[in-house]
């Protein structure tokens, strides 16, 4: 067994899975939000796509959509002070060391420690990729500057240490990696490394981050191209994450067909030829460095139309959001899928749906719905971020959730602000500073209203701003207002959610005779002129999320949001530092006795509190509140249920 560079829990599981006969070491991933909208910027301004598959509808460049109030806002602004106290000095500091040159900031801690081998993932990586979409998202020009100097300084780094490397971390590692030594998982990092530097490109305008990826990729290319096809396979057992994703982007933005070559030395056969042939042989695989090839096949199917990719990319979809997912919308456990398909009421514990896993998961499914359109494809979408993605983040400091912990009893831990930076910590970054990115999608003749979510929307192009004004959730709806400089025709679709009871839709304040049916898109056709005005109203009920191998465990949720009953606050010192709750400080909570004809029946609405609920009937009084809004409590989601007749 190789020495390990330093004891944290991280490195530990690397070693026992490498003990168990694995070639898996479990980890994280991410990457960045490569949108075809903007991902051809050429030097005299004009797009030059790529894709042999443009996305059938499109979202808007995130400077075009602004958030108003509400919790996608708050969960934004605590990232984006989060990120501004980050200075570029200590960012820098390993990268700095690596490459011999003079550095004297303190170092960071947790996953960027001087000794900890995915050092660079975060401070080179995810940091440019987060504050390359915040400053999209917000324009905030000190975060730019920020990450400009970061940028300016990786390839003070690139330069010294050579042949297009860069890393945080010695090329030795790669060494390693090749004799299939011990080693956690550089190219993890480097994906990262890319992938934030493509970032600063693409939604920045830096050129020097576009050369210094290219270096990468040229370095990349340079240590692949020698190793056998078999020999490449083996490497890909050490988690390698969104290599291919990226280089397929860098591809798309540059239009330079080697780099698609590159790409495809990153398919790890073993993972996709089942998926090709519709075959769940996920149990066993670390969850979080998979999503992303999957996002790397489908990225893959637009650039070049290969039917197989596409294929691959729905199937491992549908499998996971119907097989291998909870009530909140997140997958794995321990960072695995562990049981065979449909298998989850066994799967409750402290370590349950990592949050890269819903980043990434989202990601993937924005591809999807750019192909086809399908309401359900954003029922999954607004379940996740409304379960998993809000409430994950402390709105106090910006701090991050690694595991959401679904097994009753448990509370929230948030990792130290710069003891952390872990890999959750890396895609949430990211998450928080592209809320708006999904909002709204269109085609040349149609917007799509996705999410009910406070907003304005630019689009210059039509001579258009769409304003979207709810307190949603807690408002059941939304309403839109279109600000038009001539009257324009445009089908707008308006995402009727798959857990509406009833519905109606307003223009103008009159009432139109028809609805949608949930999980579907409700068009409305017509000539808008300036000040027209649409009421969505979307009522909300409970509704129960049951396992699917046990309907007798169960969640229960009111429209989008799940509720969990809340309890004793925990202590700061609880809250902070660890990716999970201690597994034996687990309050005990009660079993449910519920009607069999009236499962929802034991949990009443407050009647003047919105999102507000009491049990009734059972062995102890218990609030609930949606999921996201717990932060400091224990709380439970999944309950055991007696029927009663
Ligand atoms: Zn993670």
């Amino acid at each position: 067994m190789m020495p390990i560079p330093s004891l944290s829990r991280r490195n530990f599981i690397a070693l026992a899975a490498a003990a168990a006969g694995s070639s898996l070491i479990p980890n994280a991933a991410a990457a960045p939000m490569q949108d075809p909208v903007v991902d051809a910027i050429e030097k005299n301004g004009k797009a030059v796509p790529h894709e042999t598959v443009p996305w059938k509808v499109r979202p808007f460049p995130l400077k075009q959509v602004r958030l108003g109030d509400g919790p996608c806002k708050v969960a934004m602004e605590a990232d984006r002070r989060y990120l501004l106290s980050l200075p570029p000095d200590r960012l820098l500091h390993t990268f700095r060391i690596n490459a011999g040159l003079p550095t004297s900031a303190q170092p960071l801690g947790g996953w960027e420690a001087p000794d900890c081998e995915l050092r660079g993932h975060y401070a080179g990586g995810h940091y440019l990729s987060a504050a390359a979409l915040m400053y999209a998202s917000t324009g905030d020009e000190d975060l730019k500057k920020n990450a400009d100097v970061v940028v300016a300084e990786l390839a003070r780094c690139q330069d010294a240490l050579k042949g297009g490397y860069l890393s945080a971390f010695p090329i030795e590692f790669f060494d390693r990696l090749r004799n299939r030594e011990r080693v956690w998982a550089p190219f993890y990092t480097i994906h990262k490394i890319m992938a934030g530097n493509l970032d600063m490109y693409v939604y920045c305008g830096n050129q020097q981050a576009l050369d210094t990826a290219e270096k990468m990729a040229g370095w990349v290319a340079g240590y692949t191209g020698p190793l056998s096809y078999d020999h490449m396979q083996r490497i890909l057992g050490t988690e390698f994450g969104g290599m291919g994703e990226v280089l397929c982007n860098l591809y798309a933005v540059t239009g330079k067909k080697h780099y698609l070559e590159i790409a495809k030395r990153f398919d790890k056969q073993v993972f996709l030829d089942p998926l090709a042939e519709h075959r769940d042989e996920l149990k066993g695989l670390h969850v979080n460095t998979h999503i992303p090839q999957v996002i790397a096949a489908a990225r893959y199917y637009e650039l070049t139309g290969d039917r197989r990719h596409r294929d691959i990319s729905e199937y491992f979809w549908e499998e996971v959001v119907s097989e291998r997912s909870y009530c909140t919308g997140g997958t794995s456990n321990h960072e695995s899928w562990n049981t065979d398909p449909g298998k989850l009421s066994t799967e409750l514990s402290t370590d349950t749906t990592e949050c890269c896993c819903a980043y990434n998961m989202m990601k993937l499914t924005r591809h999807l719905f750019g192909w086809s359109p399908d309401a359900h494809l954003m029922d999954y979408y607004e379940r996740t971020l409304f379960n998993h993605r809000l409430g994950t983040i402390n709105p106090e400091d910006g701090t991050m959730m690694y595991y959401l912990p679904l097994a009753s009893g448990y509370w929230k831990t948030f990792g130290k602000p710069y003891d952390a930076l872990w890999c959750c910590t890396g895609t949430g970054s990211e998450e928080y500073g592209k809320l708006a990115d999904t909002i709204y999608f269109h085609d040349d003749d149609s917007l799509y209203v996705n999410l009910f979510i406070d907003s304005s929307l630019d689009w210059p192009e039509k001579g258009l701003t769409v304003k979207q004004g709810t307190r949603f959730p807690q408002e059941q709806g939304t309403t839109i207002t279109i600000a038009a400089k001539n009257p324009t025709p445009l089908r707008i679709n308006l995402r009727v959610p798959y857990w509406v009871e009833g519905g109606k839709v307003k223009i103008n304040g009159s009432e139109l005779p028809a609805f949608a049916s949930p999980s579907s898109y409700l068009t409305l056709n017509r000539v808008w002129k300036n000040g027209d005005k649409i009421e969505l109203s979307l009522p909300m009920g409970l509704h129960i999320d049951s396992m699917p191998d046990n309907e007798n465990v169960q969640a229960v949720m009111y429209g989008p949001l799940v509720l969990a009953a809340q309890f004793d606050a925990v202590s700061k010192e609880m809250t902070y530092g660890d990716y999970e709750p201690k597994a034996g400080d687990q309050y005990k909570v009660p079993n449910i006795v519920a009607d069999a004809s009236n499962p929802t029946g034991w949990v009443e609405p407050d009647a003047k509190q919105s999102l507000l609920f009491h049990a009734v009937g059972q062995s102890q009084p218990m609030n609930l509140v949606p999921l996201n809004q717990v932060i400091h409590d224990r709380y439970a989601v999944y309950w055991n249920v007696n029927k009663r007749a």
